[in-house]
């Protein structure tokens, strides 16, 4: 069966788009720990980021880079975060956090409650920043 975010790259479920490619899809998390918390994905389904080809686990890096600047433009951070957890879905991801200090990196604290039209907003902020170059 496909993981839930294959779902979302197909369209099956529905996201917060910020970027993509041919490659990689870039989404806001639905239970975000700070506005502008972002996951990227592979397209192609795969559990365990390091379990990627270098080839692939590099690109990867660099489509991140890119969404982690979209993000650092449109939100007002310090800095961006990235994590690597992948506890809860097994399709490789990298959380982008923006970070203002270093409590905002904690995934246990409570996850922000913000409407549709708030993560519309912040997604089209980001989206608006994002450049493949
Ligand atoms: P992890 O696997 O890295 O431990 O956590 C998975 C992350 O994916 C969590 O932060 C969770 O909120 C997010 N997530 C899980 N299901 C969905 C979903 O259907 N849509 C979106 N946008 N995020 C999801």
């Amino acid at each position: 069966m496909a993981s839930i975010f294959t779902m979302i790259v197909q369209g099956e479920i529905p996201s917060y788009k910020v970027a993509e490619d041919e490659n990689f899809y870039a989404f806001l998390d639905i239970n975000p720990i700070v506005e502008g918390h972002t996951l990227v994905i592979p397209k192609k389904e795969i559990d365990y980021i390091f379990d990627m080809p270098d080839n692939e686990l590099a690109a990867f890096s660099i489509f991140a880079k890119k969404v982690a600047l979209a993000i650092q433009k449109s939100v007002p951070c310090k800095r961006i975060g990235e994590c690597v957890m992948g506890l809860e879905v097994p399709h490789a991801h990298i959380h982008l956090i923006p970070l203002n200090n270093e409590g905002d990196m904690n995934f246990r604290k409570e996850k922000l409650q913000l409407s549709p039209e708030q993560m519309k907003e912040i997604a089209t902020r980001i989206a608006a920043n994002f450049t493949h170059k």
